[in-house]
């Protein structure tokens, strides 16, 4: 059986400000970005609006600039868009490398930065990397802007804190502080990059003379919602960062505390016993980024 959209309105604004008096007016309406997950959930049916905004070619949506501690990228920004940035690759070159593997050049010449995180799909590359390097997100809606950071706008499966009427404008990343470094690594059905059954993601920096001064690990796919492994994070801070170092670090996490999914691509104590392992390899990457000492 032909999967087919219902039919609807669609409305294509020529400004942000038009956008946004748009979607709290009309009733039911809903955003479209690169379309690469909204169309296949309308055709499904699995959800449905009255009325369509085609936010895809607003320019407000589409810059990256460069702040003094932060980027400020549009939410419209496309993957392969950022993967040419060349202000990304030099201020946060691992947001480079994660969109450069989110699926094939067809996905990544549509896809967005925004429409991945306003989608949060537990099996999504960005928001565990964004939650763990301390992005804020920038809303927009009739009542004004509001800045929301990642550890508050991702609420559950496939939910962000913005409200009715509300939608992303933009991320404000941390641009890369000397002696750090970022690392992601999910584990993937398959093995290949599609569908993450979890993602561990990391950012360290070093003090001076080597040993870790701030660390964030993150993961994705172990609860509702990507959580930080503080515990972790307690135990590896002022540490020389070493395996045995990492060991004892690890052996704070309390795995029960996780509430993972248990689905079809993996069991929950499959999910639960694979958070260590990813996150750990994570760590390491991010260890190698910071020591490799690029980034000054
Ligand atoms: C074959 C295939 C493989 C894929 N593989 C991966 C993968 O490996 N990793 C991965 O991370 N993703 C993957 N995706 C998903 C892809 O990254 C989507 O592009 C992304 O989830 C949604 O981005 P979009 O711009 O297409 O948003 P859309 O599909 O247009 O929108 C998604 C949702 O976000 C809302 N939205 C969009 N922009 C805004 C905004 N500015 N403010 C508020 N709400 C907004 C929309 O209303 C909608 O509800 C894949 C998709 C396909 C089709």
């Amino acid at each position: 059986m032909a999967l087919l959209l219902r039919e609807l309105e669609y409305v294509r604004p020529d400004s942000l400000e038009d956008a946004v008096r748009l979607l709290s007016e009309l009733p039911d309406a809903g955003l479209l970005a690169g379309g690469q997950s909204l169309i296949n959930v309308l055709k499904m049916r699995i959800g449905g609006y009255s009325t369509l905004i085609d936010i895809s070619r607003l320019r407000e949506l589409k810059a990256i600039e460069v702040g003094e501690k932060s980027l400020r990228v549009g939410a419209g920004v496309t993957y392969d868009e950022l993967m040419h940035s060349m202000e990304v690759s030099l201020h946060r070159p691992t947001l480079v490398d994660v969109v450069g593997r989110i699926a094939d050049p067809q996905v990544r010449n549509r896809g967005t930065l925004g429409g991945n995180c306003c989608y949060n799909d537990p099996t999504c590359h960005l928001p565990p990397i964004l939650t763990a390097i301390g992005t804020v997100f920038e809303a927009r809606g009739s009542h004004g802007t509001r800045m929301i950071p990642a550890s508050e706008f991702f609420v559950s499966y496939y939910q962000t804190s913005l409200g009715p009427g509300e939608m992303l404008v933009a991320l404000h990343v941390p641009k890369l502080k000397s002696r750090s470094g970022d690392g992601f690594v999910p584990l993937s059905v398959g093995g290949t990059d599609v569908l993450n059954i979890i993602a561990g993601a990391a950012t360290v920096t070093l003090a001076e003379e080597g040993g870790i001064e701030e660390v964030v690990i993150v993961v994705t796919g172990a609860s509702e919602r990507p959580i930080r492994l503080e515990s972790v994070e307690e135990g590896l801070k002022g540490t020389a960062g070493q395996p045995d170092d990492a060991d004892r670090a690890f052996s704070l996490l309390d795995l029960a505390l996780l509430d993972p999914p248990d689905d079809v691509h993996a069991s929950a104590e499959y999910r639960r016993d694979m958070v260590p392992v990813f996150t750990r390899r994570a760590l390491e990457q991010a260890m190698k980024n910071a020591r490799r000492g690029i980034h000054d």
